[in-house]
């Protein structure tokens, strides 16, 4: 099927595109890698009467470390993930999580940015930035604000964006002590969206938990902050009691519906399952890092 025609235009600083979007807000749509975007305009549940290319915008391919975070710019592929020796040791979760993604062609032109911002809540990278406590900069003509990712997923393909907005970063906290995380997913056939997914991040106070992160991938309307879960683990050691226990809590924050992928008792337990795996192997490699 061929798209509702529409106008193009890719501005070549962040300055024009921030124009066009503050004339055209309301009836136009940012691309970033275009992979999630062009198939909903072939399918036509989008028909934008303006598309806003920022592929052409300088200095957003950029992954760099500044002031205790990573930050991701908004031009960043998921190949460009994938291929980081520096957020291979930063942050290993999403170096991790990447090849999860997808499949190699999606993954040479999407984005990170642009999948956080198209809040599919059975995108990977999304539960990914609620483990990691990530926020996001967004920018318009008005200026600039700073958007935790827990609480920009308003509902299915809805965030608190807004459509004069464009997402230049998402920053990463770094953590101060050993760290370390784990993304199991649950997929079909290779390179399918996830059955479920659950991502995992924990910071270690000595043998004890200082802060724990924990994701859900497909098993409701939003990717899910697990909260009951993460604060169970707060300032306690990861015995198999205490895990279990926040594999428990998790599974009950998890709202799956049943579906050609599997019932919905099914898939929380599957969240069980691997919050239990992920908060074991996190552990395990935490310990590993140099204090
Ligand atoms: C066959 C296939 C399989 C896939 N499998 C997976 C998978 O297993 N897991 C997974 O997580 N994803 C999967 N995806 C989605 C893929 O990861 C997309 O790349 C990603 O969702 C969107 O990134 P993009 O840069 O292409 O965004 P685009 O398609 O360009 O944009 C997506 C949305 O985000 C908005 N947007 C983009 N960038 C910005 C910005 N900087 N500021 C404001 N708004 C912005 C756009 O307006 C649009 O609404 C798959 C896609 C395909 C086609």
């Amino acid at each position: 099927m061929f798209p509702a025609a529409f106008d193009y235009r890719a501005p070549t600083t962040l300055g024009e595109a921030l124009d066009i979007l503050k004339e055209r807000c309301d009836d136009a749509k940012v691309m970033a890698g275009g992979q999630s975007l062009i198939p909903l305009l072939k399918l036509r549940f989008s028909q934008p009467a303006l598309v806003v290319d920022i592929g052409r915008l300088p200095d957003m391919a950029d992954i760099k470390r500044d002031d205790g975070h990573v930050r991701i710019g908004a031009l960043v592929r998921h190949v460009d993930v994938e291929r980081s020796k520096e957020l291979a040791k930063l942050v290993p979760l999403m170096v991790e999580a990447v090849h999860w993604i997808a499949d190699p062609l999606v993954r040479n032109r999407g984005t990170v940015v642009g999948s956080v911002c198209h809040a599919d809540p059975s995108g990977d990278w999304g539960s990914i930035m609620l483990a990691l406590n990530a926020e996001l900069v967004a920018q318009s003509k008005s200026g600039q604000r700073v958007i935790p990712v827990d609480g920009f997923f308003e509902g299915p393909f809805t965030t608190s964006l807004r459509p004069d907005e464009v997402v230049t970063v998402i920053r990463i906290p770094l953590p101060s002590g050993q760290a370390g995380g784990s993304y199991h997913k649950l997929e079909r056939k290779v390179g399918d969206f996830a059955t479920v997914a659950v991502s995992v991040q924990v910071e270690l106070d000595g043998r004890k938990v200082k802060t724990a992160g924990i994701g859900l991938t497909s098993v409701g309307a939003t990717n899910i902050k697990a909260k009951k879960a993460e604060q169970s683990l707060s300032g306690r050691e990861l015995t198999d009691d205490v895990i279990a226990e926040a594999a428990r809590l998790a599974a009950t924050e998890a709202e799956p519906k049943d579906d050609i992928r599997g019932t919905a008792a099914y898939k929380k337990d599957v969240v069980r399952v691997f919050v239990q795996r992920g908060l074991k192997a996190a552990f395990a490699r935490a310990q590993e890092v140099k204090a």
